[in-house]
C-alpha cells in the first residue's frame, strides 16, 4: 500500500487536533509530511516530537518558531505545495485559508477542505484551479461529507433536493427577548461540537449554515434553489439527498468530525477505523426535524442571497462576518449586531466585482473596513 503524504494547516485548532488523533491510528497508510499553526507554539512543538514531519510552519510570530521551523504567511503555501505531500487538510480558519486552497489545488493535490471559507469567497476560482491544475477538493465538513457519501457518484441531473441539517445551534429555542441579551459564554456554549470560537459563533447566527448551502452549491453543482436547510437538533443525521425519482439517503454518525476527517482522506475507499463508536440508534433516539426559524436568524438569508446575487457578494458576507464575529469575540459588540454589520455590508458592496483573485481580494478588504467603521 502506498503511504500517501499530508499536510495539516491548522495543526492546532480543533479539526487539526481532531486529524491528528485520526492519523495516529492509520500511520500504516499516512504520514504526516507538514504541519502549521498560528501562534501556538507549544503544541505545535509537541505534535512535531510526535509525527515527526519534513516541514513544520509557524505562521504568525517568527520569534517563537522551534530549531529548523519555517515562519510567516509563506509557510502555508510552502506546506500545500511540497513533493513529499499527496493531500493537504486545510483546517485553517478563516479567509487567510484561501491562498493555499488555490495553491494546492494548482499543484494537483487533493485537498481535504475544512476551510469552507476559501470556497465560499471564491468559489468559481476555486473549482477552476481544480479543474486545471489536476487537484481534487474533497470535503471535511460533516453535511458535505454526507452528501458526497450519498451521491456516490450520481450526478447533479439526478439530484432534487439536498437538505442539509442543522443543530440550530445554542439559540435554537431562545425567543426575540432572549436572543437580544445572549452573550458571548452563551454562543459559544454549542450543544453538540466542540470546535474553534470563530465557527462557534457562527453556528449560532446561522451564518455557518449559509457558508455550508454557498459550498454545497459549488462542490456539488446543485442550484440554490433545490438546496434547502432543516433543524436536526441531536446530529446525528448529516443531511439528505432526495434524488429525482423520490429516493432519499441520509447518512448518519454520532456527531464526530473524525469520520469525516478520515473519509476526506481515502474517499472513494473506506477503511477500518477502531476508533468510532458503533452507532446505537435506540440510544440516539428520538431524531427530531423542524423548521429553521428563520426571522430569529437572519445571518442564514443574507448569506444564501449572497449566494444567488454571485460577483463578489459571497467574498463580502464572509469577510464581514468575519470582522463581525471578531468584533463579538472582543466584545466589542452585541449578539445581533452581527446580522446588522453583514447586511449593512451587502447592501454597500453586494454587486462589487467577483471575477479574479484580486477583485475578491479587494471586497474582502473592502467589507472588513465597512464593518470595522460601523463600529
Ligand atoms: P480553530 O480556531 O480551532 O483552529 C484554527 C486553526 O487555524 C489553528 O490551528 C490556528 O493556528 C490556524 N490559524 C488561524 N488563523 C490563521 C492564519 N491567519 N494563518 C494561518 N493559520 C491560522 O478552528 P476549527 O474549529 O478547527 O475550524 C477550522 C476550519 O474548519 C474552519 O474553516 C471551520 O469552519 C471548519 N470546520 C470546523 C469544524 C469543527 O468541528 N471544528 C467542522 C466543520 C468545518
Ligand atoms: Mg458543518
Amino acid at each position: 500500500m502506498t503511504v500517501r503524504g499530508i499536510a495539516i494547516l491548522g495543526s492546532t485548532g480543533s479539526i487539526g487536533t481532531t486529524a491528528l488523533t485520526v492519523l495516529d491510528r492509520h500511520r500504516d497508510r499516512f504520514r504526516v509530511a507538514a504541519l502549521t499553526a498560528f501562534s501556538n507554539d507549544a503544541l505545535l512543538a509537541a505534535q512535531a516530537a510526535r509525527f515527526e514531519p519534513g516541514f513544520v510552519g509557524l505562521v504568525g510570530d517568527a520569534q517563537k518558531c522551534g530549531p529548523g521551523w519555517s515562519a510567516g504567511e509563506g509557510c502555508l503555501i510552502e506546506a500545500a505545495t511540497r513533493d513529499d505531500v499527496d493531500i493537504v487538510l486545510n483546517a485553517v480558519v478563516g479567509s487567510a485559508g484561501l491562498g493555499a486552497t488555490m495553491a494546492a489545488l494548482d499543484s494537483g493535490k487533493r485537498v481535504a477542505l475544512a476551510n469552507k471559507e476559501s470556497l465560499v469567497m471564491a468559489g468559481d476560482l476555486v473549482m477552476e484551479a481544480a479543474r486545471l491544475g489536476g487537484g481534487e477538493l474533497v470535503p471535511v465538513d460533516s453535511e458535505h461529507s454526507a452528501i458526497l457519501q450519498c451521491l456516490a457518484g450520481r450526478p447533479a441531473s439526478e439530484v432534487r433536493r439536498l437538505v442539509l441539517t442543522a443543530s440550530g445551534g445554542p439559540f435554537r429555542d431562545w425567543d426575540a427577548g432572549r436572543l437580544a441579551n445572549a452573550t458571548l459564554a452563551d454562543a459559544l456554549r454549542h450543544p453538540t461540537w466542540r470546535m474553534g470560537r470563530k465557527i462557534s459563533v457562527d453556528s449560532a447566527t446561522l451564518a455557518n449554515k449559509a457558508l455550508e448551502v454557498i459550498e454545497a452549491h459549488y462542490l456539488f453543482g446543485v442550484p440554490y434553489d433545490r438546496i434547502e436547510v432543516v433543524v436536526h437538533p441531536q446530529s446525528v443525521v448529516h443531511s439528505f439527498v432526495e434524488f429525482v425519482d423520490g429516493s432519499v439517503l441520509a447518512q448518519m454518525g454520532v456527531p464526530s468530525m473524525e469520520l469525516p476527517i478520515l473519509y476526506a482522506l481515502t474517499h472513494p475507499d473506506r477503511v477500518a477505523d477502531s476508533g468510532v463508536p458503533e452507532f446505537d440508534p435506540v440510544a440516539l433516539s428520538p431524531l427530531t426535524f423542524e423548521p429553521v426559524r428563520r426571522d430569529a436568524f437572519p445571518c442564514l438569508d443574507l448569506g444564501i442571497q449572497a449566494g444567488r446575487s454571485g460577483r463578489a457578494a459571497p467574498a463580502v458576507f464572509n469577510a464581514a462576518n468575519e470582522q463581525a464575529v471578531a468584533l463579538f469575540l472582543g466584545g466589542t459588540i452585541r449578539f445581533a449586531d452581527i446580522a446588522r454589520a453583514v447586511e449593512s455590508a451587502l447592501a454597500q458592496l453586494g454587486g462589487l466585482p467577483g471575477g479574479t483573485r484580486d477583485d475578491i481580494l479587494a471586497a474582502d478588504a473592502s467589507a472588513r473596513r465597512h464593518v470595522q467603521e460601523l463600529y
